[in-house]
């Protein structure tokens, strides 16, 4: 096992992480973290409970600029349930930095209240594909100062059919930037995808939780 203080990472990052109880890196975050806070793709498998949010929130947070207001980061979850998972983790550890901005916007809530929020302008958006694209469409969320992207579970996204809504989200996305796709499991879909979308890859796969 090794500790968070082995990564490039500030002292209030590390500082924040311990009052987390979070000391040690999980298999999955050891094995990730060192490519996603050198800017690299990744794609990685991992089940259920192994720590994977800060295995990319870390590096998400790490490389954000608080002073750009712009959305620099858009994570896509399969479930309004997942999204809003991520989207507490994430707050919980960037804690430390102030005035940092996170939404999340997922289907099956009204519209307004989330276009006020992007009005109002964020650092990370974390949502569901099918609303993302919807405030594509609408123009109420733009994603071209995009520098990272994440698929999380980007299995299940493909089983309860996303597949179409994340190619249209692919379309404002811009092509230099960091694509992180993490998933319990790597069928041809999922490879496929990560040919598509991502540049020279790491490949990483952890099967133990902790
Ligand atoms: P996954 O996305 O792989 O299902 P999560 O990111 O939801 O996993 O994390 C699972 C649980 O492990 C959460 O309760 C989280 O707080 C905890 N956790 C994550 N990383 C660490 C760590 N380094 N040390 C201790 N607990 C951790
Ligand atoms: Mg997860």
């Amino acid at each position: 096992m090794s500790t968070f203080t082995a990564l490039p990472l500030t002292e209030s990052m590390i500082k924040n992480l311990g009052t987390m109880g979070y000391d040690e890196m999980t298999p999955i975050q050891a094995a990730s973290l060192p490519h996603v806070l050198k800017g690299k793709d990744l794609l990685a498998r991992a089940k259920t409970g192994s720590g994977k949010t800060a295995a990319f929130g870390i590096g998400l947070l790490h490389n954000l600029d608080v002073a750009r207001f712009r959305v620099q980061a858009l994570v896509m979850c399969p479930t309004r349930e997942l999204a809003e998972q991520v989207a507490g983790e994430l707050r919980r550890i960037a804690r430390f930095k102030h005035n940092i901005k996170i939404v999340s916007i997922c289907g099956g809530v009204p519209f307004r209240p989330q276009q006020i929020s992007l009005e109002h302008q964020a650092h990370i958006v974390v949502g569901t594909p099918g609303r993302i694209e919807q405030h594509l469409l609408r123009g109420t969320l733009s994603l071209k100062h995009l520098t990272t992207l994440v698929l999380d579970e980007a299995d299940r996204m493909l089983d309860v059919g996303f597949e179409e809504s994340i190619m249209a989200i692919m379309d404002h996305v811009p092509g230099r930037r960091q694509t992180l796709l993490f998933s319990a499991t790597f069928p041809e879909s999922i490879l496929a995808l990560s040919r598509r979308f991502q540049t020279d890859a790491e490949h990483v796969s952890v099967d133990v939780a902790h």
